[in-house]
């Protein structure tokens, strides 16, 4: 289960469970407090030092670019290529100079070791070259906010109105009955009153496609449409994926 969640826990764990420590009283809060000072050590000072070996870095927050949630860069869900660093960094710059405030906020992103070794449920996330971001939201006054809808960032759908689109039924009518199993995955909802901030999420998407290492980039079609977003870097996942009318999915080269 670490290993799934954080990639180093398991190993980790193991190597804590091999250590003598029945003789001591209380051996098993002293084996959660070695562990916990074991794998924060590793985290935030040896990990990324040997992500580098494996051409990966951890994205640091900046004042224009941050994850949204602690947890991301807790359990190592923070690595990417360094070209993909770069994207986000200068996105980030970007969408700042034009919303005042407004960070770029990303979500999984993939581990800091081995290609092939997937960030679950994100079976595609294993090379450091694929990022998940978040939409941005206003406030009931309409002011932009970096508040987002859920606990996790994911899960909370700008769905397709009456007039537009619906992928979603399409999908699970062909049998992908999974398609919107993500309204599962928000840890709860928080900021519920928020709203889809229509023109800044298009100005965040198109700072990243300005960014020639881009090579795609996937949100439903409902919300290209609406976008009115013409590039074709933007694409449809296709229904053995999950929908993406709560998150953009960006792949680098
Ligand atoms: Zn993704």
């Amino acid at each position: 289960m670490l290993t799934v969640i954080t990639q180093i826990g398991g190993i980790i764990y193991a190597f804590v469970e091999l250590l003598p420590l029945r003789r001591f009283a209380r051996y098993r809060f002293l084996k959660i407090v070695i562990f916990t000072v074991l794998y924060a050590v590793s985290t935030f000072y040896a990990v990324p030092k040997v992500a580098a070996l494996y051409g990966r870095v951890p994205i640091h927050d900046t004042p224009n670019l941050k994850a949204h949630s602690v947890i991301t860069k807790l359990c190592n869900r923070n690595y990417v290529d360094p070209s993909l660093n770069t994207v986000l960094k200068q996105a980030a710059i970007a969408l700042h100079r034009k919303h005042q405030g407004i960070y770029l906020v990303y979500l999984d992103a993939s581990f800091p070791f081995f290609n092939q070794f997937p960030l679950l449920p994100h079976l595609s996330h294993n090379d450091g070259k694929k990022i998940d971001i978040s939409f941005i939201y206003k406030d009931q006054n309409g002011n932009l906010v970096n508040q987002k809808p859920s606990i996790s960032g994911y899960g909370v759908f700008e769905a397709p109105t009456g007039k537009e689109h619906n992928q979603i039924i399409t999908c699970k009518q062909q049998g992908s009955y999974w398609y919107d199993f993500t309204q599962y995955a928000t840890l709860g909802t928080i900021y519920t009153d928020l709203a889809f901030a229509k023109k800044a999420t298009k100005d965040l998407l198109l700072e990243l496609l300005k960014r020639k290492d881009v090579q795609k980039i996937f949100i439903e079609p409902h919300l290209k449409d609406r976008l009115q977003l013409k590039s074709s870097k933007i694409r449809f996942q296709g229904c053995s994926a999950v929908r993406h009318d709560d998150h953009i999915h960006l792949e680098i080269q």
